[in-house]
């Protein structure tokens, strides 16, 4: 799978995109990231990528010939989305992530400053994302968050295929609790159940646990689990 990020600060990705389990899926081959400047694409001798909002009032507004001309530098492979990251975009969910992951070859992603781009961008926007109802400094943060959540669900990037059906949102229910070694740490112990080898009971327990979280937790997403409820996949 293809990246593509659109960004005056390409640096910002550096450190998290090669660490970890992304670091190691860049590595591997599973995906390609490249970064494209919108200053690089300036013909002026300061390089303005900003200009004042036309109407008047605070704040700068991103021009749109750089952002023009970067997307079109861009190869265009078959099952291409373009996204720009905006508090006004559809909400980034595991759904959504899932969707991407199945369906796109190549994610190019706009990364937004000050009072955002000209609007005249849109044109070349097929969809816009948000990270959430608050309003951020910069589009960096959340094409971060699009990029792990849609390559860690490509095949490779995470050692066992089944470890993210069980991850919350995965099937409408947040995730059941975990324990590692030691048994007992500064008094407290890890539940029985889990130490007994009685698969089923385990299974049962870790169903309850997920379900008694999610309804106390997020009632919300228990009430629609409720109504649209499968068997346990993990
Ligand atoms: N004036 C814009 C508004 O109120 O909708 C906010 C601009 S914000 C200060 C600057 C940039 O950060 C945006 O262009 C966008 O790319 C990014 N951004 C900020 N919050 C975001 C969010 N919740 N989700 C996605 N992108 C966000």
């Amino acid at each position: 799978m293809r990246f593509d990020l659109i960004t005056l600060f390409p640096e910002f990705f550096q450190s998290p995109l090669q660490s970890g389990l992304i670091g190691k899926a860049i590595a591997k081959g599973l995906a390609e990231v490249h970064c494209t400047n919108p200053r690089d694409f300036t013909s002026d001798r300061h390089h303005k990528v900003d200009d004042e909002p036309y109407g008047g009032g605070a704040g700068m507004v991103l021009k749109p010939e750089p952002l023009f001309a970067a997307l079109e530098s861009l190869p265009t492979l078959p099952a291409r989305q373009v996204i720009y990251l905006s508090p006004q975009g559809e909400p980034m969910t595991q759904a959504l992530f899932q969707e991407l992951a199945d369906s796109v070859d190549q994610l190019v992603m706009v990364c937004g400053h000050y009072e955002g781009i000209d609007e005249r961008v849109m044109t070349l926007i097929d969809r816009e994302i948000s990270l959430g109802d608050f309003v951020l400094t910069c589009g960096e943060i959340p094409a971060l968050a699009l990029l792990n959540g849609v390559l860690r669900l490509r095949p490779g990037t995470i050692g066992k295929e089944e470890s993210h059906r069980c991850d919350s949102f995965s099937d409408g229910l947040l995730d059941y609790p975990h324990y590692t070694r030691p048994a007992e740490f500064r008094g407290l112990r890890v539940p029985e159940v889990l130490l007994s080898g009685n698969h089923g009971a385990i299974a049962a327990w870790r169903r309850q646990q997920q379900m008694d979280r999610t309804r106390d937790r997020r009632p919300d997403l228990y009430q629609t689990w409720q109504t649209q409820q499968s068997e346990p996949d993990c």
